[in-house]
C-alpha cells in the first residue's frame, strides 16, 4: 500500500508515538502499532488502534493532566 500523503513511500508495520491535542492539552501515546511510511514518516492507525488511542486519551485527560505520556498497552491488536 502506498502512502496517501507523499504518494511514493511504502507503508511498513511498526510502532510510533502518537500525539493527540485536545482542548489545549496534549497526550503522547508511545509505541502505538501503526503502518508507517518509509518516505515521509506519516503514520496510519487501524480502527481498533485508533479507538484504543482515543480511550487512552480520554482516560488520561479525565485525570486532569496538562501533558502526559502513556505507553500503548503491550499485547494490544497491531
Ligand atoms: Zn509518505
Amino acid at each position: 500500500m502506498k502512502c496517501v500523503i507523499c504518494k511514493t513511500g511504502d507503508l511498513r508495520e511498526g510502532r510510533t508515538n502518537v500525539t493527540v491535542e485536545r482542548d489545549g492539552r496534549v497526550v503522547l501515546i508511545k509505541d502505538a502499532p501503526a503502518e508507517i511510511c518509509d518516505s515521509c514518516d506519516e503514520y496510519y492507525l487501524d480502527d481498533a488502534v485508533a479507538q484504543r488511542v482515543y480511550e487512552l486519551v480520554d482516560g488520561t485527560l479525565a485525570r486532569g493532566r496538562e501533558f502526559t505520556a502513556v505507553a500503548f498497552p503491550v499485547g494490544a491488536p497491531a
